[in-house]
């Protein structure tokens, strides 16, 4: 092979003009050989069986037959015009039957000839028989590649309705191995290749597009799988050594009088065993001289703010600022009042920041941050902004971290000198193994039990039959001092229809609620700012007992007597989202309730989602199905980290290869950091390649 073959255009290939070049690039971002080989099949036909006619048992199956057409003659007995062959192997018959195209087929088939048909079975006029099959006459079909496991190709609209279909992709991608010649250059080591008797690269792409049996593809699977873990967690063990080695960080040595003061007189509960060891995790991290870069997880509800409040109160006590950031206004605010509330009696300066900080507020603010008079910055990704400078940031905190990006996150680096600590938090139960793909340049820690005295939340699925029962619950529920939120959905695409729906939800509960007895909030991302900050702050002061919201009150919001979940149009949700909603209720001691209202009628992944929510609580669990639903690259914000897209690797099926490809990863770089060693010369290439642009490259090269 030359050296370049694989690198070569995709204009460049046998079968792509110019059209075609352009929807693989815009369509699929295909741009060389490479890349096609790289769009693996999703699946495969088994062709690599024939059956026996007097065999046949199952229709609307698949079947593959060898044999002759014995007679070939126009049905009169029916109007509409059919032509029928009568197909033999010698053994049994079966009828083949086609409806369209008659006087072209009935010129090309050759009576007495071998051909291989393959088609669906249909049973009628108690006979077996095949329409419109795949016909190929036998000597062909044994050169050709449809003697084997048929790759299929997932597509995309605009590319199907332009006629690129199954059969062009799998003769474009063989194209590309006529001309490449037999070997394609290596990128693992001997060692490994060994160790699991690996096929070589060639074979391994060869056999996922045209698997010979059904081993040669198992094989080919697992080397593909394998490469790709193995060198995204090589990238994650020189990102940890990176971080450990060069970016030294901030010593806080010492716990002083902020967080004891506030340890001995303002906390209100004991913390649970599950925060103290988060605690001492930061805290060792805080003192190793080397800059923290710490997920903490938990599920909703875990107490996760307080841990983030004490972190600051130690940096606070070394001297340094610290910052919180959270991803919508209202969560920001909430910790910005919840926390001034905590905080009172200690001398300490904390202010807010989000979008609608005003500008005079902005320059004051501005002022007190450079001269290091702010300990704690609340507020918004308007924090980010290169305008906003510390005097001596020295930790940063990002609350519901799903909800932002890496390159966020990698803003926080260059807000001090010396990189601040980073403390990154989220609610998104993510199994530990796909926390360390996604998150693996991470340390982790994790809080797994929930305040005691909690009590689970009931969950139920309901449908419209069902509503005035509904309605007649939520009113005891506020009778007995309860709050309740009503949400609705409202998905981007669909945004006029959702607010049409969101405002007739309000009105019908405005008339099943009377004024005189009951008040309602509203709340929703098309309202200003300060408006959703009162209508928040109204129900917050129980003023208001229902509020009426969109999912702008997803995540983080918590209001401990509000004990009721009614999400409407639940089968709309994802699992996530459900979730995270009814994580809103359970906050209190008082027995609390989710309501999933649905249509009768809903889809099967629906009702899985459903049942899943009303079967148990535990995030772990639910995350787990989720990602059998809709696979792990879908999890909630796991699109953004960008690490997930996986090509033919899956996390959670994979799990077996993923734990040895890392495990092989760390001993790799444990044994020659640099990749220095000859044996590794094309490992260290395939690196090289793969974070050409990257700081991690730069590491070893
Ligand atoms: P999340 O992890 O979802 O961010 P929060 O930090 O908002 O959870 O905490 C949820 C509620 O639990 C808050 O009202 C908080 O005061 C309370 N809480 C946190 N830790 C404890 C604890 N150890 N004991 C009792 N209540 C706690
Ligand atoms: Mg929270």
């Amino acid at each position: 092979m030359k050296q370049n073959y694989l690198i070569t255009p995709i204009d460049y290939l046998k079968g792509v003009g110019p059209n075609r070049a352009d929807l693989l690039k815009s369509e699929l971002k295909i741009f060389t050989y490479n890349d096609l080989l790289y769009f693996f099949p999703f699946r495969y036909i088994d062709k690599t069986k024939y059956h026996k006619i007097s065999e046949l048992e199952n229709t609307n199956s698949n079947v593959q037959v060898i044999g002759k057409f014995i007679d070939i003659r126009h049905s009169d007995s029916s109007k509409f015009k059919r032509l029928i062959g009568v197909f033999s192997d010698g053994k049994g018959e079966i009828e083949i039957v086609w409806f369209k195209g008659i006087k072209w087929i009935e010129k090309s088939i050759q009576i007495n000839k071998e051909y291989v048909i393959y088609g669906k079975l249909n049973w009628f006029n108690n006979k077996f028989s095949i329409i419109h099959p795949e016909t190929e006459i036998l000597e062909k079909h044994n050169k050709s590649l449809k003697n084997s496991l048929l790759p299929i190709y997932s597509s995309t609209e605009s590319i199907s309705s332009k006629g690129m279909n199954n059969k062009l992709f799998r003769d474009l991608v063989y194209n590309i191995f006529e001309k490449s010649g037999k070997t394609f250059s290596e990128n693992l080591n001997k060692n490994i290749n060994e160790k699991y008797a690996l096929i070589s690269k060639y074979e391994a792409l060869y056999n996922i597009h045209f698997p010979k049996n059904q081993l040669l593809l198992s094989k080919a699977q697992f080397r593909l799988k394998y490469e790709e873990f193995f060198f995204i967690q090589l990238q994650f063990v020189f990102k940890n050594l990176i971080n450990k080695n060069k970016f030294k960080g901030f010593n806080f040595y010492k716990v002083g009088d902020f967080f004891n003061n506030f340890y001995q007189n303002n906390l209100e509960f004991e913390l649970t065993n599950a925060q103290k060891n988060v605690i001492r995790d930061i805290r060792k991290d805080f003192s190793s001289n080397a800059q923290m870069n710490r997920l903490l997880q938990g599920d909703v509800g875990s107490g996760k703010t307080i841990v983030a409040l004490l972190s600051c109160l130690i940096a606070i006590d070394n001297n340094y600022q610290t910052t919180i950031i959270a991803p919508t206004e209202i969560l920001a605010q909430q910790h910005y009042n919840g926390i001034k509330n905590s905080l009172k009696g200690l001398d300490l300066n904390i202010k807010i920041l989000t979008g609608s900080t005003k500008n005079k507020d902005r320059i004051n603010l501005f002022n007190e941050l450079k001269n290091g008079e702010i300990n704690i910055l609340i507020g918004t990704h308007a924090i980010l902004e290169d305008k906003v400078v510390f005097k001596n940031l020295g930790l940063a905190i990002i609350d519901e971290q799903h909800r932002f990006g890496v390159a966020q996150r990698s803003k926080l680096w260059k807000k001090n000198t010396t990189p601040p600590h980073i403390l990154v938090m989220t609610a998104t139960p993510i199994p530990r193994t796909l926390a360390m793909s996604v998150y693996g340049d991470l340390d982790i820690s994790i809080i797994d039990e929930l305040p005691p005295g909690r009590k689970p939340i009931k969950t139920v699925h309901r449908t419209d039959k069902n509503r005035l029962q509904v309605f007649r619950f939520l009113k005891d529920e506020i009778l007995k001092g309860r709050q309740i939120y009503i949400v609705y959905p409202l998905i981007e695409e669909s945004k006029t229809m959702d607010y049409k729906d969101l405002m007739d939800g309000y009105e019908s509960i405005e008339r099943e609620f009377s004024k005189d007895k009951y008040q309602i909030s509203i709340l929703h991302g098309r309202m200003k700012n300060e408006d959703k900050a009162y209508e928040m702050n109204r129900f917050k002061l129980k003023e208001t007992q229902i509020m009426v919201s969109t999912t702008v009150i997803e995540v983080g919001v918590n209001i401990p007597n509000a004990s009721v979940m009614v999400v409407e149009s639940a089968e709309r949700f994802g699992l996530s989202q459900l979730h995270q909603l009814r994580g809103r209720v359970g906050r209190g001691s008082e027995n609390s309730f989710c309501i999933l209202m649905s249509k009768d009628k809903i889809s099967n992944d629906a009702r899985t989602r459903i049942k899943t929510m009303t079967s148990t609580n535990d995030g772990f669990k639910i995350a787990e199905v989720d990602m059998n639903l809709r696979g792990p690259g879908n999890i909630l914000g796991t699109q953004q980290s960008g690490l997930l897209n996986f090509k033919i690797a899956d996390i959670i099926k994979d799990k077996d290869i993923l734990d040895i490809a890392r495990e092989d990863a760390k001993n790799l770089i444990k044994n020659d950091p640099q990749l220095r060693n000859a044996d590794n010369k094309e490992i260290r290439e395939e690196y090289a390649k793969l974070n050409k642009n990257s700081i991690l490259w730069k590491h070893i090269s």
